[in-house]
């Protein structure tokens, strides 16, 4: 499927990886170095299906492309496998920061799912602290060469599990230590958020905010629950609202006569309608957290076309919604969030004010405070101003 995405360079006036990134979306588990899982696997005694960093690398960008859900999720073995020891944990955190902030990132927010990381032992509470451990570490590290980022951990509860109470609990109880939100991840289709309806009741009495994946593998269903049951404030991609979505497209009978000639792709009008759904989570700024790269990975986008230019991501942007940009997994999908902005410059051909736009969507959607949101905006505009 990567032969879709265009790996010429494109030709910018403007260093991409320099400007100042958001990050909302990027799983902890799905964003590790290859050279790091070769080390602690050999420390905990677990096999790769490589032990070279370059080829294991490869491995997973293959696994997770092939098409095949179960060798996508296969690669998820294999970094969650290195990722039950406070060490393990640490370490993993720790880069997962350092790389963001190579990548320009100034703010991140790194989702999780503790539960899943318990083969070892360890409690809940221990791996949540052992991740933050790590996260403030990598902030120091950052800090040291001159730079500044800030992240905050997103408490995820898997949905093909039973365990959403134990973690919403778990999330509120580190509030103030690291945990800015919720979410939950996993099989989407055939598990709506309606099952977790009481741990998110639990969240939204104790004003705790959630995000929650919707609108990837299902559909308007899944996303309306994500909205009514989960109160998310954000959907992580949320990318088939595009499916409440309908354009009409009619020729322009007027406009080519004036002009003299009849060209039906310049003198085509859109009729756009949308849904109510469509309406809602335009008309009240719920955040989508799109990940273009793993959206036509995963099939997300299938409906709509075949390559990367198909993606909706541009029609909901154009349209008003709030559309924002991230990673997903960046180890399985080879992608940095420079790189994602790079394809949709040579995809969508967008300049430097509307990575800017994406990017101030960002910032805004993100669970901080008001004043640290204002701060975020006023630094981000400044370096884009200090471009122009
Ligand atoms: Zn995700």
């Amino acid at each position: 499927m990567t032969e879709t995405i265009p790996d010429a360079a494109p030709d910018l006036d403007f260093d991409l990886k320099g400007l100042p990134k958001v990050s909302l979306h990027d799983h902890l588990d799905g964003g590790l170095r290859p050279a790091t899982i070769i080390e602690l696997a050999e420390a905990v005694g677990h096999t790769l299906p490589s032990t070279d960093p370059v080829a294991l690398g490869e491995w997973f960008r293959e696994s997770a492309d092939s098409g095949s859900l179960v060798r996508y999720l296969e690669t998820f073995d294999h970094t969650i496998a290195v990722m039950q020891t406070k060490e393990g944990l640490f370490r993993v955190a720790k880069e997962f920061v350092e790389d963001l902030a190579d990548d320009g990132v100034v703010y991140g927010e790194v989702r999780w799912a503790p539960e899943q990381h318990l083969q070892q032992g360890l409690s809940l509470d221990d791996v949540v602290e052992a991740v933050q451990a790590g996260l403030e570490a990598g902030v120091d590290a950052v800090a040291e060469t001159g730079r500044d980022i800030q992240v905050g951990q997103l408490i995820t509860a898997m949905r093909h599990a039973d365990r959403g109470q134990e973690i919403a609990e778990l999330a509120v109880r580190h509030r103030n230590n690291g945990a800015v939100g919720f979410d939950i991840a996993g099989a989407e289709d055939g598990f709506l958020p309606s099952r977790f309806k009481d741990a998110f009741t639990y969240l939204a009495q104790h004003n705790f905010p959630a995000t929650v994946h919707a609108g990837e593998a299902a559909g308007l269903e899944s996303i309306q629950s994500a909205l009514v049951d989960g109160r998310a404030l954000r959907l992580g991609h949320g990318v088939r609202i595009a499916e409440d979505v309908t354009i009409e497209f009619e020729e322009d009978e007027d406009a080519a006569d004036a002009e003299g000639f009849d060209d039906t792709v310049n003198d085509t009008i859109g009729m756009v309608t949308l849904g109510e759904l469509a309406s809602w989570v335009r008309d009240r700024g719920i955040a989508l957290e799109i990940c273009p790269s793993s959206n036509l990975q995963t099939g997300a986008i299938a409906g709509f076309g075949e390559g990367i230019e198909s993606h909706p991501l541009d029609m909901l942007y154009q349209l008003g919604f709030n559309v924002t940009i991230n990673t997903d997994n960046r180890l399985m999908s080879g992608v940095t969030l420079t790189d994602e902005f790079e394809l949709l410059v040579e995809t969508f051909d967008y300049d430097l004010d509307d990575l800017l736009e994406l990017t101030l969507n960002a910032a805004e959607a993100a669970f901080l405070p008001l004043e640290e949101k204002e701060a975020l905006v006023e630094y981000i505009n400044e370096a884009y101003a200090d471009l122009g």
